[in-house]
């Protein structure tokens, strides 16, 4: 490698800067921005993170020079602190923590205190006149060391720490209770039983060379990125491998040196409700790790400004706080230590926040002109925006719990929102409840990365220890579960599988339920209620001006719409479906399946008829009594759409699934009976109607071309409900979509159909009607020859389902069995389903789009995919010129964000301008420009 491969910051010079998060990582281009702005910062360096990439790509070896400039990097931080590493009179001592472009909270390992030994500790001692002090640094640095670079740990999560039991055994000899009591020789001696703890171990002694402990602790980070829970973590949040990550090695300050020492972490604004508070907490004579750990319950960070020795030391966070968002322009999530009165920071980044901390700090912070509006759409998760439709506790029931004295104890709010279910005391039992779908609470004294699984799994997470930054705390923020942190009256026992509080005593699938909001926690169970955001938009039971989470939700959507260029439509076929995603910000129907409406009520019937018909007469007179179902079906969704578009697709599914299977007799002799024919008829014709291959078999367009009467039946239905709605004086737009088009021809053959009953309807009625007719691309065939399909077809819309399904060819409703293995052998990043491979479905898209836009320069162009709710996918149609994106109503806030996103991140992609956005027009006219051409 012939870059540079470390970046200095400190008083003589700093190189990096807080824009150079990908080769510094986000730890070390904010500690060179801090020092740059003039904060406090200790001396140190970065080794960059492509120093890690190219590690693992050459075998885990690291660039021949990195040896060298890391021994001149170490003389330069000499130098700059006037200390010497392993000095007997003044030892350098460094942090090493890693730090990836995107923060990883409790991933991945950091270890204090380096360049301890025996004699500089006798020097640290010396320096400090403290040998208590230095004692102690030693103990704690062995232990970390032994734990991150020697693994030295618990073989399973009941089992306690091996360090924590060499301590506790010392304890009991030396009859002592608290750490704290414990004398510079009682520590003396702990260092020595570390030690053989750590030869008996490893069968290696503890390296002694200050130079030589550096060497593994780096290497240690650079393992630890792919460690299982780093690499859980990154798989949950979309971050690639190939970033990273950088190491940070720093000069040491002390929190742990008296009772004018401190150490803490802090947030400008509360990161669970987007207060503008102060947030924070800190622990008198500490260590950082002490805070982060959950291990002491800490103190409130506006506690210090009554302390007389630390209250000075308060007033200048005071000002940090300031400093940091005016430069930082977000939120900042800090850590400081006050070593003998004087502050050091120590890192900051963007606070993980709630959903709700989320739309209200975006919300406050642009308008208080701290924040830029680009930031405030950039800065969010759209998946997290679900969190807003979370439950909260139904109030009455909640009311009675409190009644009834089921409140067991109060914890810090830490994840808001409402979860009520089986305590468990274990990640493993978590996920195994989780999987047979019952709702669990996961209770555990603290939680640690361990814990992943359980806690992604569970509905919510309490814990007895722990401040409002511990790991459970932070990792319920980020994944927007419900959490309850620190609840000390609390006693686990995991031996028992028993949770005891005031009294009460519960077992392992006992329910219990806890408010993230206010950290309140209950025996037994506790109803839950809709969101305030679900009670204003969809139940409209709260009035918008009395919700004021909907409104900081509202000023985020209002200002992703400004930025957005992808339009936004909804999958829906009801018109509850259609109000509630036009109350989303829906601004039409990307696909309506009309099947979904042959099983309301009992024209299920006439439906069986349809297929059981023997005569093409018959199949007519049966699809005349469909007819006014469907057809007041479409009225009800155009008059909800309001003159925003619909997209209708034309039967689609297998006709047998209409049916009774053969293992089902009853209805097979129900069917017959509501029919006038007998059972044997049809079983006959389940028979006839079988295929082993239902996915790939006479469904789609298929059904249209050999059954034409059904395609003309619903065409007729589609148009005379427009007819009739248009009448009333609501606007329409209905586009007509064909399925699984893959020839040129089948579109041809059923487009022509969808003319002629046009042209038939408008005669009849005398009134003229806008109306499309277009195509789903969704097998390979459609897609490659695009070019042909958009000389019939006015519009496309991507079924990526299917496309993904034939693309693949892996069916859409087996792959479950084998997709999660392939995850874990990399094969694929993400579940393809789930999200667009851009790889292989997505080339297909962009043949679709180039070729089909060859054809026809304003072809619109969506997909109705359930790719379509997902951000990752929404944000590549945004980077293939997609007009829109059409999900589920539920999911349409999240579109709305992705989609901002997308076209901040990729400006040049807009969508062409010669396409007709989707809008509503004036009531009653019909200016659409997709008039048919015939
Ligand atoms: C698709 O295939 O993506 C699609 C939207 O259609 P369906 O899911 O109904 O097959
Ligand atoms: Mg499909």
């Amino acid at each position: 490698m012939a870059t540079k491969l470390i970046y200095f910051f400190g008083k003589s010079k700093t190189d990096g800067s807080g824009d150079m998060k990908s080769l510094l990582g986000g730890k070390g281009a904010n500690l060179a921005q801090m020092t740059k702005i003039g904060l406090p910062v200790p001396s140190g360096f970065t080794i960059t993170t492509e120093v890690c990439v190219n590690y693992y790509k050459n075998g885990r070896k690291y660039p021949a020079e990195l040896s060298s400039e890391l021994e001149k990097a170490v003389k330069w931080l000499e130098k700059e602190t006037g200390k010497k590493f392993g000095d007997v009179k003044n030892p350098l001592l460094v942090s090493v923590r890693s730090g990836a472009r995107d923060s990883m909270p409790g991933m991945m390992d950091t270890i204090l205190n380096l360049g301890l030994n025996d004699a500089a500790t006798e020097g640290l001692a010396v320096a400090t006149k403290n040998p208590r002090f230095a004692w102690d640094s030693y103990r704690r640095f062995i232990q970390m060391y032994g734990d991150v670079v020697m693994g030295i740990q618990k073989k399973n999560e009941n089992d306690h720490e091996p360090f924590e039991e060499v301590m506790d055994g010392l304890k009991r000899d030396v009859k002592v209770k608290e750490d704290t009591d414990l004398t510079a020789e009682h520590l003396q001696e702990l260092v020595k039983r570390y030690k053989k703890l750590i030869k008996e171990w490893t069968g290696k002694a503890f390296p002694n060379e200050p130079m030589k402990q550096l060497e593994g602790a780096v290497q240690a980070v650079f393992g630890s990125w792919m460690n299982e829970r780093a690499i859980l973590y990154r798989q949950k949040y979309r971050i690639p491998d190939e970033w990273g990550t950088a190491v940070n090695i720093q000069s040491m300050v002390f929190g742990n040196m008296g009772e004018d020492c401190a150490t803490g972490v802090a947030f400008t604004r509360d990161p669970a409700n987007g207060e503008n508070v102060f947030y924070g907490e800190y622990l008198v004579n500490a260590q950082g790790e002490d805070v982060v750990a959950g291990v002491r319950t800490p103190l409130k960070i506006s506690d210090m400004a009554k302390d007389k020795i630390l209250g000075p030391a308060y007033k200048e966070l005071v000002d940090v706080r300031k400093i940091l968002e005016r430069n930082f322009g977000d939120v900042q999530d800090f850590e400081f230590t006050i070593e003998n009165k004087t502050l050091y920071m120590l890192q900051t980044r963007n606070g993980k926040r709630t959903a709700l901390a989320y739309v209200k700090i975006a919300h406050d912070m642009v308008k208080e002109k701290l924040m830029t509006p680009e930031h405030a759409i950039k800065s969010g998760d759209p998946e997290a925006l679900n969190q807003l439709l979370q439950p909260i506790f139904d109030i009455k029931a909640y009311d009675k719990a409190k009644k009834d004295g089921r409140l067991m104890a109060v914890g810090l709010p830490a994840g808001p929102g409402a979860a009520s279910g089986a305590v468990v005391f274990t990640a493993g039992k978590a996920e195994e409840l989780a999987a047979k779908g019952q709702n669990v609470v996961l209770a555990r004294i603290e939680t640690s990365p361990e814990d992943l699984r359980g806690m992604i799994a569970a509905d919510g997470i309490l814990t007895a220890r722990g401040g409002v930054s511990s790991h459970a705390a932070l990792v319920a923020r980020q994944m927007g579960k419900v959490c309850v942190a620190g609840a000390g009256d609390i006693e686990i026992d995991y031996h028992k599988g028993v949770l005891k509080c005031k009294g009460v005593t519960l077992k392992e699938g006992d329910s219990i339920s806890i408010n993230g909001t206010t950290g309140e926690v209950f025996h037994g169970k506790i109803d839950t209620a809709d969101s305030e955001l679900k009670q204003v938009l969809v139940g409209k039971t709260l009035k918008p001006k009395d919700s004021q989470v909907f409104q900081y939700y509202d000023f985020m959507m209002k200002l992703a719409d400004k930025y957005r260029t992808l339009g936004l439509r909804t999958n829906a076929d009801q018109p509850d479906q259609v109000l509630n995603a036009v109350a989303f910000g829906a601004e039409g129907i990307g696909l309506c399946r009309t099947e979904h409406m042959f099983f309301e009520g009992d024209r299920i019937i006439a439906v069986r008829q349809m297929i059981l018909a023997k005569s093409e007469d018959a199949r007519k007179s049966a699809l005349a009594k469909l007819l006014p179902y469907q057809q007041k079906d479409f009225e009800g969704i155009f008059r909800a759409l309001d003159g925003l578009p619909a997209c209708v697709r034309l039967l689609d599914p297998p006709l047998h699934e209409f049916l009774p299977q053969s293992d089902n007799k009853k209805g097979q002799e129900e069917v017959a009976k509501q029919l006038g024919t007998t059972v044997a008829e049809v079983a006959k014709m389940v028979n006839e109607l079988h295929e082993f291959n239902p996915m790939l078999g006479f469904r789609g367009c298929r059904l249209g071309i050999i059954r034409p009467e059904i395609t003309e039946m619903q065409a007729r239905a589609i148009f005379q409900a427009a007819v009739t709605v248009l009448k009333e004086g609501i606007k329409v737009k209905p586009e007509v979509m064909v399925p699984l088009v893959g020839f040129k021809r089948e579109l041809d053959l059923q487009v022509e159909i969808v003319h002629r009953v046009a042209a038939e309807v408008m005669k009849a009625a005398g009134k003229k009607f806008a109306y499309s007719v277009g195509t789903m691309i969704e097998v390979p065939r459609g897609a490659i020859t695009a070019d042909e399909i958009a000389e019939s077809a006015e519009f496309f819309s991507f079924g990526t389902n299917d496309l993904t399904q034939t693309a693949l060819g892996m069916s859409r409703d087996d792959s479950g069995s084998f997709l999660p293995a392939y995850q874990g052998l990399d094969i694929i990043k993400a579940n393809p389903f789930a999200s667009i491979d851009r790889g292989g479905v997505g080339q297909l898209m962009k043949i679709g789009v180039e070729k089909g836009r060859s054809t026809r320069s304003d072809l619109k162009i969506g997909i109705c995919g359930e790719h379509g709710g997902d951000p990752n996918s929404v944000e590549f149609c945004h980077m293939i010129g997609l007009n829109y994106v059409s999900c589920s109503p539920f999911r349409v806030p999240i579109a709305r964000l992705a989609a901002a996103q997308a076209a901040l991140r990729h400006p040049a992609n807009a969508p062409s301008a010669k396409v007709v956005k989707d809008t509503k027009g004036a009531k009653g006219a019909t200016k659409s420009k997709t008039v048919s051409k015939r």
